[in-house]
């Protein structure tokens, strides 16, 4: 079924409004017509299997509401912003893999310029349409790192990916209960070596093996391993 962004009428919350982009894509790429079903979500957790009623402006009646799926912990990823559209990838498989929360940090060894947190958005809500969350992750704007530091700080669990040692990223999670956890990965020419010794003050190095990885590769697979040992919900430790 086809997924839009909707939100409930403030004034009859049986009806939803549906995004204008996404409703007139809609209609004249998916031929969308009044009377089609379709999943509707809010971003933010909510959905509901939907009947488009009018086309303009996009009107849809509430079918019926669904449970959302969702992840027995909140993960955020504080990432050295890498060059070239790299970023893109991070987000995109980010969002898949269920990060929750993107943090671009500028340190010492980061090249890019500018700040394309607003691509980045446009990026995570097409992969959160495609991949069937209900929520849409978060995009911060680009932080510099004394502030993004601040911030990580205060996480539960602090896991800063390190290519020259740190125990291994599983046993850390696997240890921990917590579920309020957070990445911190360097940029693709790594963190500098103050950066590393005031990360090691507030989090733990980890490791994702011997190889040296790529900035992109190393954020999607840590996230990958929080979501394989921490993902589903018929757990009973945490
Ligand atoms: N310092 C290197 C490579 C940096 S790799 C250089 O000079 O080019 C970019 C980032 O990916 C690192 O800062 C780290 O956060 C992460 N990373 C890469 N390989 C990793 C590994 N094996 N374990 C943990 N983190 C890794």
């Amino acid at each position: 079924m086809r997924r839009l962004l909707a939100r409930p009428d403030p004034r009859d919350p049986t009806w939803l409004l549906l995004d204008p982009r996404q409703a007139r894509h809609a209609v004249r790429v998916l031929r969308l017509q009044p009377g089609d079903r379709f999943l509707a979500f809010d971003g933010a957790g909510s959905q509901w299997e939907a009947e488009l009623v009018e086309v303009a402006p996009a009107r849809a009646r509430v079918v019926r509401a669904l449970p959302a799926a969702s992840l027995p912990y909140r993960l955020t990823l504080y990432q050295g912003v890498p060059k070239g559209d790299r970023m893109d990838l991070v987000v995109r498989m980010g969002t898949e893999l269920g990060v929750a929360s993107f943090v671009p940090v500028r340190t010492r060894r980061t090249v890019a310029t500018g700040d394309r947190s607003e691509r980045w958005r446009r990026v995570v809500a097409e992969a959160a349409k495609q991949c069937g969350r209900p929520t849409v992750p978060e995009v911060e704007r680009v932080v510099d790192f004394p502030q993004a530091v601040e911030r990580f700080r205060a996480h539960q669990l602090r896991l800063v990916l390190w290519e020259s040692g740190g125990r291994p990223l599983a046993d850390l999670v696997r240890e921990s209960s917590a579920c309020d956890l957070a990445l911190f990965v360097g940029p693709e020419g790594g963190f500098d070596a103050a950066e590393v010794a005031r990360l090691e003050e507030v989090g733990t190095l980890c490791s994702l093996g011997p190889l040296v990885l790529r900035t992109e590769t190393a954020a999607v697979a840590a996230a990958a391993v929080v979501l394989c040992l921490r993902g589903f919900t018929s757990r009973t430790d945490h």
